[in-house]
């Protein structure tokens, strides 16, 4: 096994990476949002089109004839009230003009001068234009009361009618609520079934790329799809929904990261598995169950993790390498080298003589 040295490269080619895998993921991002974007596009349900398939034409064109009357009626009602007004400043200014005549008279009448044909002819016609402008204000006011009377009972008929239609309408809304909400789920379920497949490949590839130089790449690739996968979701599902799916995925992405620790403690990989039997191997402990190796000079000695370092090992030059079994575990720690015949580390990578590589189970 050779050292898994990696080039980190100056801090500005890894400030460089950073950004651009930033920079890509929001290119990634545009990108998928353009291929949505027609769908976007469809049309929704038209709310005049289902009024006017809900409500009734004849009672449509009744409202609108109705509103027609009424307003003329109002138009009516005003001009004659407008009529009467002027009647009603004549009728006052005749009164006074009178008022004023009969006064002349009366001062005449105490001088004993009598009122002339002409004053008199006067008094007479103001006396009649006075009568008939009274006439014509009766005759108004009826004719103003009539009107107002006609205009209540069109405003009745036109409420009746109001209120038939708003029933009608108020289904017209239902149905196009019901449309409206069937047409984004819709709109949800196509921008959806674009998006998803590609986040699987997205996490398919990650998953099993996850060693690879142009890891970056793929990550700006996922990260931007699952974004817009979030955002899609969370346009178009009321959030009530947007919550499950938002505690589902995390659920999913913590059982996972669960799993992925779980594992490693229960298969260890490969560098961490040597890490482990490299220490003990320096403890003269068997890696796997810690007894102690007992073999060469320290066959008579005993040691444990904390005293090992501290005890004195007598040095004798006749001991020769054996291979070497733990006598509590079963497993072969030294062995000889099928390369150079000499007796090796069984559990270690390299030979400590020629250096042949073998692979740790
Ligand atoms: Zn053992
Ligand atoms: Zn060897």
């Amino acid at each position: 096994m050779k050292p898994d040295v990696k080039a980190k490269g100056t801090w500005v080619h890894r400030f460089s990476i950073r950004f651009f895998t930033g920079v890509l993921t929001v290119l990634v991002f545009w990108l998928l949002g353009f291929l949505v974007q027609d769908i976007r596009a469809i049309r929704g349900p038209n709310y005049a089109v289902i009024e006017k398939r809900h409500l009734a034409p004849t009672l449509v064109n009744k409202q609108e004839a109705l509103a027609k009357q009424i307003a003329d009626l109002t138009r009516r009602i005003k001009n004659q009230t407008e009529k009467q007004r002027v009647l009603g400043d004549s009728s006052r200014n005749l009164q006074q003009t009178m008022t004023q005549l009969l006064e002349l008279q009366k001062i005449g009448m105490q001088r004993n001068v009598t009122f002339s044909e002409r004053e008199q002819t006067n008094f007479t016609n103001s006396l009649n234009l006075f009568l008939e402008n009274q006439k014509r204000y009766q005759e108004l006011s009826r004719t103003i009361s009539q009107t107002l009377e006609q205009k209540q009972e069109l405003v009745r008929e036109k409420e009746q009618i109001d209120r038939e239609l708003d029933l009608q309408r108020k289904e017209a809304r239902t149905e196009y609520q019901t449309l409206s909400m069937k047409h984004r789920l819709r709109l949800a379920f196509l921008q959806l079934a674009i998006l998803l497949p590609i986040l699987a490949v997205a996490a398919v590839v990650i998953a099993r790329k996850r060693n690879s130089i142009y890891f970056p790449l793929l990550l700006a690739f996922g990260a931007a799809t699952l974004i817009k996968v979030a955002v899609v979701i969370h346009e178009y599902f009321p959030t009530k929904y947007f919550k499950y799916v938002l505690i589902l995925a995390l659920l999913l992405a913590v059982a996972r990261l669960l799993i992925h620790f779980i594992r490693t403690i229960a298969f260890p990989k490969q560098e961490w598995l040597v890490k482990q039997y490299r220490e003990a191997y320096e403890r003269f402990l068997c890696p796997v169950c810690e007894y102690p190796i007992r073999t060469g000079p320290r066959r008579f000695l005993f040691w444990t993790r904390r005293t090992v370092n501290k005890m004195v090992v007598p040095t004798s030059r006749r001991d020769q390498e054996q291979p070497y079994v733990c006598p509590s575990c079963g497993s072969t720690l030294y062995e000889e080298c099928p390369s150079c015949q000499k007796v090796r580390h069984a559990l270690l990578p390299h030979c400590a003589h020629c250096g042949a590589e073998k692979e740790i189970a």
